[in-house]
Protein backbone atom coordinates (compact mmCIF):
# COMPACT_ATOMS: atom_id res chain seq x y z
CA UNK A 1 0.00 0.00 0.00
CA UNK A 2 1.01 3.66 -0.86
CA UNK A 3 0.02 5.44 1.97
CA UNK A 4 1.87 9.05 2.33
CA UNK A 5 3.81 11.69 0.30
CA UNK A 6 7.49 10.93 1.94
CA UNK A 7 8.71 13.46 0.40
CA UNK A 8 9.00 16.16 -2.72
CA UNK A 9 13.14 16.41 -4.19
CA UNK A 10 14.18 19.69 -5.90
CA UNK A 11 17.56 19.52 -8.08
CA UNK A 12 19.97 22.57 -6.50
CA UNK A 13 22.92 23.86 -7.70
CA UNK A 14 23.98 24.81 -4.15
CA UNK A 15 22.86 22.58 -1.30
CA UNK A 16 24.06 25.19 1.22
CA UNK A 17 22.54 28.31 -0.40
CA UNK A 18 19.48 26.52 -1.16
CA UNK A 19 18.81 24.93 2.48
CA UNK A 20 19.65 27.94 3.83
CA UNK A 21 17.03 29.45 1.75
CA UNK A 22 14.10 26.84 2.34
CA UNK A 23 15.08 26.83 6.42
CA UNK A 24 14.44 30.79 5.80
CA UNK A 25 11.35 29.98 3.79
CA UNK A 26 9.94 27.31 6.09
CA UNK A 27 10.94 28.51 9.19
CA UNK A 28 12.52 25.30 9.92
CA UNK A 29 14.79 24.34 13.25
CA UNK A 30 18.64 23.86 11.00
CA UNK A 31 18.47 20.93 13.86
CA UNK A 32 15.86 19.15 11.83
CA UNK A 33 18.36 18.78 8.71
CA UNK A 34 20.37 15.49 7.66
CA UNK A 35 22.86 16.05 5.38
CA UNK A 36 24.39 13.16 3.51
CA UNK A 37 26.00 11.69 0.53
CA UNK A 38 24.79 9.32 -1.64
CA UNK A 39 27.67 8.16 -3.63
CA UNK A 40 25.43 5.60 -5.71
CA UNK A 41 23.38 8.22 -7.50
CA UNK A 42 26.29 11.02 -7.22
CA UNK A 43 24.24 13.98 -5.02
CA UNK A 44 24.45 15.39 -1.78
CA UNK A 45 21.19 15.56 -0.05
CA UNK A 46 19.63 17.77 1.99
CA UNK A 47 16.37 16.32 4.36
CA UNK A 48 14.34 19.30 5.89
CA UNK A 49 11.83 16.98 7.86
CA UNK A 50 7.92 19.15 8.09
CA UNK A 51 5.73 17.13 9.95
CA UNK A 52 5.82 13.33 8.70
CA UNK A 53 7.13 14.35 5.43
CA UNK A 54 9.91 15.87 3.70
CA UNK A 55 11.95 18.39 1.61
CA UNK A 56 14.84 16.37 -0.05
CA UNK A 57 17.26 18.96 -1.35
CA UNK A 58 19.68 17.54 -3.93
CA UNK A 59 22.68 18.63 -5.06
CA UNK A 60 24.88 17.04 -8.34
CA UNK A 61 28.36 15.73 -6.97
CA UNK A 62 30.07 15.78 -10.84
CA UNK A 63 28.74 15.91 -14.07
CA UNK A 64 27.81 12.37 -14.58
CA UNK A 65 24.89 11.41 -11.83
CA UNK A 66 21.06 11.73 -13.07
CA UNK A 67 20.52 15.24 -11.34
CA UNK A 68 23.87 16.76 -13.02
CA UNK A 69 21.79 15.83 -16.28
CA UNK A 70 18.66 17.01 -15.03
CA UNK A 71 19.84 20.64 -14.07
CA UNK A 72 21.84 20.73 -17.32
CA UNK A 73 18.67 19.61 -19.22
CA UNK A 74 15.82 21.62 -17.19
CA UNK A 75 17.63 23.91 -14.39
CA UNK A 76 16.94 23.81 -11.04
CA UNK A 77 13.53 22.73 -9.94
CA UNK A 78 10.95 19.80 -8.49
CA UNK A 79 13.16 16.38 -9.45
CA UNK A 80 10.64 13.32 -8.08
CA UNK A 81 7.77 13.10 -5.80
CA UNK A 82 8.38 10.14 -3.03
CA UNK A 83 5.71 8.02 -1.81
CA UNK A 84 6.02 5.68 1.33
CA UNK A 85 5.06 2.50 1.04
CA UNK A 86 5.11 -0.50 3.57
CA UNK A 87 6.22 -3.19 1.08
CA UNK A 88 8.27 -1.66 -1.68
CA UNK A 89 8.81 -5.30 -3.40
CA UNK A 90 5.04 -5.95 -3.80
CA UNK A 91 4.43 -1.95 -5.28
CA UNK A 92 6.60 -2.44 -7.58
CA UNK A 93 5.01 -5.53 -9.01
CA UNK A 94 1.94 -4.00 -8.58
CA UNK A 95 2.47 -0.83 -10.45
CA UNK A 96 4.91 -2.86 -13.30
CA UNK A 97 1.53 -4.57 -13.95
CA UNK A 98 0.21 -0.93 -15.18
CA UNK A 99 2.60 -1.00 -17.74
CA UNK A 100 5.03 1.68 -15.75
CA UNK A 101 8.48 0.34 -15.80
CA UNK A 102 10.79 0.85 -12.47
CA UNK A 103 14.13 2.45 -13.31
CA UNK A 104 16.19 -1.27 -12.00
CA UNK A 105 15.38 -2.99 -8.95
CA UNK A 106 14.08 -2.04 -5.23
CA UNK A 107 17.89 -0.38 -3.81
CA UNK A 108 19.31 1.33 -1.08
CA UNK A 109 19.21 5.27 -0.77
CA UNK A 110 19.47 8.26 1.35
CA UNK A 111 18.62 7.03 5.04
CA UNK A 112 19.49 3.43 4.64
CA UNK A 113 15.60 3.63 3.28
CA UNK A 114 15.00 1.17 0.16
CA UNK A 115 14.24 3.45 -2.66
CA UNK A 116 12.87 2.49 -6.74
CA UNK A 117 12.47 4.96 -9.10
CA UNK A 118 9.83 4.85 -11.75
CA UNK A 119 10.09 6.13 -15.02
CA UNK A 120 7.72 9.31 -15.64
CA UNK A 121 6.43 8.41 -19.30
CA UNK A 122 3.59 7.02 -17.67
CA UNK A 123 2.52 9.40 -15.22
CA UNK A 124 2.26 12.64 -17.00
CA UNK A 125 6.61 13.35 -17.15
CA UNK A 126 6.73 13.39 -13.08
CA UNK A 127 9.34 10.87 -11.86
CA UNK A 128 7.78 9.05 -8.92
CA UNK A 129 9.94 7.31 -6.25
CA UNK A 130 8.74 4.98 -4.01
CA UNK A 131 9.96 4.44 -0.50
CA UNK A 132 10.10 1.89 2.06
CA UNK A 133 11.25 3.07 5.98
CA UNK A 134 13.70 0.61 7.31
CA UNK A 135 11.59 0.20 10.05
CA UNK A 136 9.36 -2.23 8.14
CA UNK A 137 10.21 -5.85 8.30
CA UNK A 138 8.18 -8.68 6.17
ZN1 LIG B 1 13.91 11.08 -3.17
Amino acid sequence: MINRIDHIAIAVQDLDVALGTFLNVLGCDPASVVIEEVPAEKVRVAFITIGESHIELLEPIGQEGPVSKFIAKNGEGMHHIALATDNIGKETERVTALGINPLGEPSTGAGGKQIVFLHPRQTNRVLLELVEPKDHHH
